[in-house]
């Protein structure tokens, strides 16, 4: 499906000018004029992002930024920022809001796409790095969260650690001192077969019922995460 751009302005002519621009740049478009129908729009479908016009009635945009960013589900929704005020105080105050990006009015709606899919494609690549999803196990970063087959997994620090290095490269083999240093940040105290007794323990809490084997052991060589066993 298409990006949804929320745009956020109350002078109607620019909402619907831009909302045609961005229609025809192969993007869905919802409209708020004010910041508490744009936080109410949030709640039904959350955009992949927002436009937000500065001067807005009531809240201002500086507000409404603030108040997305509070929120759990929009605290990482990239903004960008829209005002007819260029100076550099106000550049600084809008970034400080949390707003990703400014463009100043008036503004020509090539650049104004070109800031949204530079944007969208920076978020995207954040959010590749910080979700992984590898034979249906999926490892969240940021959240701290494992779950395989839809179904919450609990690891221990070490171990998720663990886990989030052999899902950067599945089906590469770690070796054991790679490993070492990796998870455990090259700790000379740590002895090699320290690493062979967590993976025991990870692929216990991987392995539920009636699943296959994830994590493949290459004698003398090392683990990988491979829906691949070796026979
Ligand atoms: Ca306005």
């Amino acid at each position: 499906m298409s990006p949804l751009i929320l745009i956020v302005e109350d002078e109607e002519p620019l909402a619907e000018m831009l909302s045609y621009n961005l229609d025809r740049a192969g993007f869905r478009t919802v409209l708020a004029a004010t910041g508490e129908e744009a936080l109410a729009r949030v709640d039904v479908e959350l955009p992949d992002l927002a436009v937000v016009d500065w001067m807005l009635p009531e809240r201002s945009g500086i507000e409404v930024c603030r108040a997305l960013r509070s929120r759990d589900d929009t605290k990482k929704l990239p903004i960008i920022m829209l005002t007819a005020r260029g100076e550099e105080s106000d550049r600084v105050l809008g970034l400080e809001a949390g707003a990703d990006d400014y463009v100043v009015k008036p503004y020509s709606p090539r650049e104004m796409i070109a800031r949204i899919n530079a944007l969208l494609r920076r978020s995207e690549v954040q959010s590749a790095v910080s979700r992984k999803e590898y034979a249906g196990v999926m490892i969240d970063l940021d959240a701290h969260k494992v779950t395989r087959d839809g179904k919450m997994i609990r690891l221990s620090p070490t171990c998720f650690k663990l886990l989030a290095t052999l899902m950067e490269r599945p089906g590469y083999v770690f070796s054991r001192d790679r490993l070492l240093g990796r998870v455990w940040g090259g700790d000379v105290f740590v002895e090699p077969r320290t690493v062979d007794v967590h993976i025991r323990r990870l692929r216990k809490s991987l392995n539920i019922p009636g699943a296959v084997d994830l994590i493949r052991t290459v004698r003398g060589a090392g683990y990988a995460i491979d829906e691949q066993q070796s026979i």
